[in-house]
């Protein structure tokens, strides 16, 4: 307790005119400008002004030596930052009671604030604190680790000095704030991030200029080594005292947007950010209090803010720990599965497709190919190709963030990564195709939907033939493709369908009969892992004969990779390309930003330039800088990690581990890569083996025209050990039904 100890000097303002001209040839008037433990004054001359600093006799000059070494650091790391700088080496001056460091200060001008500080100027001041803290990252000082008076890491030294407040109830508050803070936040102590950091980057520690910018910022005594959000939590107590209750937390949240603008919090530090604040609180009532009674003289200055610290405390206390994290930030506990469903019931059930599984999944967090549920279940992933390189893959959530803090704008400005990957994905084209044309959107619905736009300009035609059970997206012109949903009677006069597959006629024959229902034709879609139709292979020469049918017809031939794409049947990039096609339009989506929307068309520029929308397209969102981050990110990894090649070895243990279940219910097993589509005997065993599955932790659904084909699609970074899982899991159920 020396530094509770230790009394402010007394030096007299005369004494101080006199050390001040005297030791540092400043000659001017003092004022006093008030300090809890030191004294600290304006020197005001005619010409030249300095603030004096005197130190308390207690204090440890290794102490002052790193207050100096901090100073000095932020000043060679970030020039531009506004701290105040010594003037001069230290000296010592004996008083009554002993040895006095005496230090002098640049003068800043500005002014000081409180709680009528504008939100601007709150995000600024605790951008600025980021930016300090960001700048004392690489310093240390031997002294740094000292014990200090105000580290919130010495939060239970304070609770002898409890015992001084009167008010027993207000007594309990700050005891309960200690004691959770031993509870909640000691023993996490160490997996916050420490730091040297300021230590007392409050209102009171800096000067305002005329616009309300931190124009300097003073006072590095209790700077040290500490957790770097608890450093933010003594200034977000400082922004939050002295505001209505409506604004305390509202405040907060924007000093925690200018905070994280320069140095974003991580998820522990935000779960914390309520103790440590509340705790600092409970430390500034306790700490003052015990010096006011000690030191009536300084009393006025050192409760000056007395009762705002307890309404807040009060406040905090009222709510509780997690609703002020809540408050500040902090993730939200997932809402219960039952409850969540029910309330997605009421306000998008109508519209939306219903939940998949009888018990539906609630992942709220995801790792490769594994999904954890909100009660903390570990699901396998067979299912999902959207997260193409795993889920939350770090390559690409880091390029997603990092964009985000750049600069997300659309594509009537330049952008690199939107040029890079247009030229990326050309790359990845035939040769002889001339694909030489990419126009970035949000959906494969939207890629399908321009190229049929521009398909039925070129051609002058207004047919299309797709498989008999295609999916090809959700606007008003791809719902018409996408035989699959249509709605019983339903059949629009200008689509064809065609069998995927084995319909007991040949493809050419099938082709024929589907151009004579049409007036014209101006594509063919195709989707060639034929996903929604039940996952087929037909061979090279059926792919052909449908292609030069399609050209003999006058149409254009579309490549839906949205399902296909980015590795899904192994060894290629495209699917497509496994048939040896040269489509006209190549449409990606889906897996194309591992979850982050952006889907694309590729074609050749002499299409585009025959249709109306030549020139013409835009789209808000559509390839948008992160979206094309994410994108390339996911072609990087595919890249990086040999997935693609690691996926075609890993489909064919599928397949092999697929075909060697020993069940009179399956009646074929067929795909490619990592989509396996197992056809049953009936719909209903299917869905009942879905719905086991799923009970057993494993993930996969159903397709085809009759959902009886279970539909197995993972993440492409499944390995040997999911397949086996998958398939001991399937064994499993299909014992069940036996
Ligand atoms: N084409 C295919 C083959 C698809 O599977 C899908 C989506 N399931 C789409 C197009 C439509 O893509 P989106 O949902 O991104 O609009």
């Amino acid at each position: 307790m020396s530094l509770l100890e230790t009394s402010n000097p007394s030096f007299t303002r005369a004494e101080v005119v006199r050390i001040a001209a005297e030791r540092f040839g400043l000659e001017g008037t003092a004022v006093d400008l008030g300090s809890e433990r030191d004294q600290t004054f304006l020197i005001e001359g005619a010409r030249d002004s300095a603030v004096m600093k005197i130190a308390n006799i207690g204090q440890d000059p290794a102490l002052l030596d790193l207050e100096r070494g901090a100073i000095d650091h932020v000043v060679r790391v970030d020039p531009s930052l506004p701290v105040a700088r010594p003037r001069g080496e230290a000296v010592l001056v004996d008083g009554p009671d002993g040895h006095h460091n005496v230090r002098l200060f640049e003068r800043v001008h500005g002014h000081a604030a409180g709680p009528e500080l504008g939100e601007g100027a709150v995000f600024d001041f605790a951008a600025t604190h980021a930016r300090l803290n960001l700048a004392l990252r690489s310093f240390f000082h031997a002294a740094a680790g000292r014990e200090r008076l105000w580290d919130l890491a010495q939060a239970r030294g304070v609770l002898p000095l409890l015992e001084g407040i009167a008010d027993a109830g207000r007594r309990e508050i700050a005891q309960r704030v200690v004691e959770r803070f031993e509870q909640r936040v000691a023993p996490r102590w160490h997996a916050l991030r420490l730091q040297v950091v300021h230590g007392d980057f409050q209102l009171e520690n800096v000067l305002l200029d005329e616009c309300d910018r931190i124009a300097g910022i003073v006072d590095f005594g209790d700077c040290g080594y500490t957790s770097q959000a608890g450093d933010l939590a003594i200034a977000l107590a400082s922004l939050m005292l002295g505001r209505s209750k409506e604004d305390v937390f509202r405040i907060g949240r924007i000093a925690i947007d200018g905070y994280t603008s320069q140095f974003p919090l991580e998820p522990v530090e935000l779960e914390l950010l309520g103790d440590l604040t509340a705790v600092r609180l409970a430390m500034l009532v306790a700490i003052t209090r015990w010096r006011a009674r000690r030191y009536p003289d300084n009393a006025e200055y050192l409760l000056s803010w007395d009762d705002d610290l307890w309404s807040l405390l009060e406040l905090f206390d009222r709510l509780g720990p997690d609703t002020v994290a809540l408050e500040l930030g902090a993730a939200r506990h997932p809402a219960a599965t039952g409850e969540l469903r029910a309330r997605r019931s009421r306000v998008m059930g109508a519209l939306l497709t219903p939940l998949s599984y009888a018990r539906p999944v609630h992942p709220v967090r995801g790792r490769g190919v594994w999904l954890y549920d909100a009660d903390g279940r570990r699901l396998l992933d067979a299912y999902n190709n959207v997260p193409v390189v795993g889920h939350c893959h770090p390559r690409v959530t880091e390029a997603v963030v990092d964009q985000t803090r750049r600069l997300n704008s659309h594509s009537r400005y330049l952008c690199q990564p939107l040029v890079e990957l247009a030229e990326r994905l050309l790359t990845t084209m035939p040769p002889n195709a001339e694909l030489d044309t990419v126009m970035l959107v949000n959906s494969g619905s939207e890629a399908n939907d321009i190229a049929w736009r521009i398909a039925t300009a070129v051609t002058g035609a207004s047919g299309a033939i797709v498989t008999e059970h295609a999916y090809h997206g959700v606007t008003d012109t791809t719902a018409r493709l996408s035989s699959d949903g249509w709605p019983a009677g339903y059949h629009p006069d200008d689509v064809a369908r065609i069998a995927p597959c084995g319909s007991g006629v040949s493809v050419a024959e099938d082709v024929e009969r589907a151009l004579r229902e049409l007036n014209g034709l101006a594509a063919t879609f195709v989707d060639c892992a034929f996903t929604s139709d039940g996952i087929w292979t037909p061979s090279d020469d059926d792919l052909a004969t449908l292609a030069t049918h399609t050209r003999a017809a006058g149409g254009l031939l579309v490549a839906d990779e949205v399902q296909a794409g980015h590795g899904r049947l192994g060894e290629r990039l495209w699917a497509f390309a496994h048939y040896g096609l040269e489509p006209d339009f190549v449409t990606l989506g889906k897996p194309m930003g591992n979850g982050y929307p952006v889907a694309a068309l590729i074609t050749r520029r002499e299409l585009v330039e025959r249709a109306p929308l030549a020139g013409n397209m835009f789209s808000t969102f559509g390839g948008n800088p992160v979206a094309a981050r994410a994108a390339l990110a996911v072609l990087d990894v595919l890249d990086d990690e040999r997935i693609i090649d690691r996926s075609a070895d890993v489909g064919a243990r599928l397949h092999a581990a697929l075909r060697s279940l020993r069940a009179p219910e399956i009646v074929a097993v067929r795909g490619r890569g990592l989509i396996a589509g197992v056809e049953l005997t009936k719909s209903s065993l299917a869905a009942r083996l879905v719905d086991r599955l799923r009970d057993d932790g494993v993930l996969i659904g159903r397709t085809g025209k009759d959902g009886n084909v279970l539909k197995i699609r993972p993440p492409l970074v499944f390995s040997g050990e999911h397949v086996e899982l998958l398939t001991a899991a399937l064994e499993r159920a299909l014992a069940a039904e036996a």
